[in-house]
């Protein structure tokens, strides 16, 4: 009986909930997975942008640390009076060696303490200018320890407005007094050719800052921002945070987050940031994600439905089996137990009075003269007359431990567990009467009226005592009841 519950109302929910719980551990641990190569993705992109900013910075370096030595040497060249001495184009190979033709170089030129061009680069006749109000210059004049001086962009005015940015270095007189500067010219060209081989993805960026802020090169090139200064953004002041770093953060220009990558020159005034756009980043991922992700869901609902099904299945094939036992149970015309579990709760009963030593009680039911009645009435009344009869015993046993089985024909046996002599006399005559209330008409009965007859036994149950000799004893009783007159009750008593 356990088992067969357990099987009714937990087997069927076991099985929902366990699918259910089954594809739920599988969506978490697909979750799981999915936001590991999320995070893989966003480690990638961090190492790429670095190797990027790492590939452009070096290239900078290098050609800075050129630059930096031909000025150093045009410098050391001005001091020299055999220099100075030689003639102009001699002086002009020697002052600016081959470097000077590098491509990108806009021009080197030697500039006097009032900002003309003294030696030019670019022709051995000096063309025509005067610097004097370029920082450049101004910063070279003003300050004699400022060393290396790199620009801001700028447009150059000897080469029709080329953005550009210039490298100075101050020269100077025995004396220590301010004699004029060298400069080098880059073409901003230069940045921009070494950005454009740069793949970001078509939401990324390259800048190259000047420390103070100054936009000096932009990828995806834009003119405007050249020389812009965005030293007041909120990136920027990270960018002077630490030597090297990235974060991750919304540009307020379109709105696209990006992750930053931004590395400060060890020797060089300038930062070189790396942005890639997040969008880009995972654009892979999200992909994988989506396909991997809805199959996964519709996986897990398939699951999960299946269950539901087998578990409905389950519940309404249990139903239909408990209902079959139910049929195998009871008797077809009466609804009452048939014959066969009227011996199984025979024996539980026994078995348990036996435990308990309680009084057990049994009653013997037969309709009077029922032969007769089915001669008058017909079978098919004969049938109505009976269900009526096993109803009407049924309503009167009002304990649940008793019960009523039909035992055979017209005959009932009702089970009283617990049960002493004086009640179980009681009961049966409570179901006689009330047989005889139901006033079925039976013009062959004594009565004129369908009545039962019924006999009564009670029994302590012994160590090798048998039920039926219980059953035997009410069988005996109800032939007494009969015989002395018919719709009464009759008690067992032994000897
Ligand atoms: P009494 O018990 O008073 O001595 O007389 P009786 O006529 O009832 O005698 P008995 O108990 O021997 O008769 C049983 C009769 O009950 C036989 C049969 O006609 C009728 N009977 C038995 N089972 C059924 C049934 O399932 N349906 C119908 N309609 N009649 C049945
Ligand atoms: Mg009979
Ligand atoms: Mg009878």
């Amino acid at each position: 009986m356990a088992v067969r519950l357990w099987h009714s109302r937990v087997a069927p929910h076991a099985i929902i909930g366990g699918g259910t719980f089954i594809a739920l551990v599988m969506i978490g641990l697909c979750a799981t997975v999915l936001y590991q190569g999320r995070l893989d993705a966003m480690e990638r992109a961090r190492e790429t942008s670095r190797n990027l900013a790492l590939i452009a910075e070096r290239d900078i370096e290098r050609n800075f640390e050129l630059y930096a030595l031909s000025l150093q040497a045009a410098g050391d060249g001005m001091n020299d009076p055999q220099v100075l001495a030689l003639p102009p184009e001699l002086r002009r190979q020697v002052l600016f060696d081959r470097a000077a033709t590098a491509k990108d170089l806009g021009s080197m030129l030697v500039l006097d303490a009032g900002g003309n061009i003294v030696v030019d680069s670019g022709s051995d006749v000096p063309r025509q200018g005067n610097f004097a109000d370029r920082r450049y210059f101004t910063v070279q004049r003003d300050d004699p320890n400022a060393g290396l001086y790199i620009s801001d962009p700028y447009r150059s005015r000897l080469r029709n407005g080329l953005p550009s940015i210039a490298l100075s270095r101050r020269l100077s007189n025995p004396d220590g007094s301010f004699a004029g500067i060298v400069m080098i010219a880059v073409n901003l060209e230069y940045f921009c050719r070494l950005f454009a081989g740069l793949s970001l993805g078509p939401h990324g960026a390259v800048s190259l800052i000047g420390r103070n802020g100054i936009m000096i090169m932009r990828q995806p090139y834009d003119v405007r921002t050249i020389g812009r200064d965005i030293s007041h953004a909120s990136t920027f002041r990270q960018f002077s945070a630490a030597p090297e770093g990235s974060f991750s953060d919304t540009a307020s220009i379109d709105g696209v987050r990006r992750l930053y990558l931004f590395r400060n020159f060890p020797d060089l005034p300038l930062i070189i940031m790396v942005a890639e756009a997040e969008q880009d980043i995972y654009a892979a991922w999200r992909q994988r994600a989506l396909t991997i992700g809805s199959l996964m869901v519709v996986f897990a609902l398939g699951f999960i439905g299946l269950a539901f099904l087998l578990g409905a299945q389950l519940r309404r094939r249990v139903r239909a089996e408990s209902e079959l036992e139910l049929l195998a149970r009871t008797d077809g015309l009466t609804g009452l137990h048939n014959r066969r579990t009227l011996g199984e709760i025979l024996d539980q009963e026994w078995r348990r009075a036996r435990r308990t030593r309680t009084m057990f009680s049994l009653l013997f039911v037969d309709i009077d003269r029922f032969k007769a009645y089915n001669d008058a009435y017909g079978h098919q009344a004969g049938d109505d007359a009976l269900a009526a009869v096993a109803h009407c015993i049924g309503r009167n046993i009002r304990r649940p431990a008793d019960s009523a089985a039909r035992y055979g024909g017209e005959e009932f046996v009702v089970v009283l567990p617990d049960t002493a002599p004086a009640g179980a006399v009681k009961i049966a005559e409570q179901i006689r009467a009330a047989i005889s209330e139901l006033a079925i008409e039976h013009a062959g009965s004594e009565y004129g009226r369908v009545t039962a007859s019924i006999g009564t036994a009670s029994w302590m149950p012994e160590r090798d005592g048998d039920v039926s000799a219980v059953i035997k004893a009410a069988d005996e009783a109800l032939y007494t009841a009969k015989a002395t007159g018919r719709n009464r009750v009759s008690p067992f008593f032994p000897g």
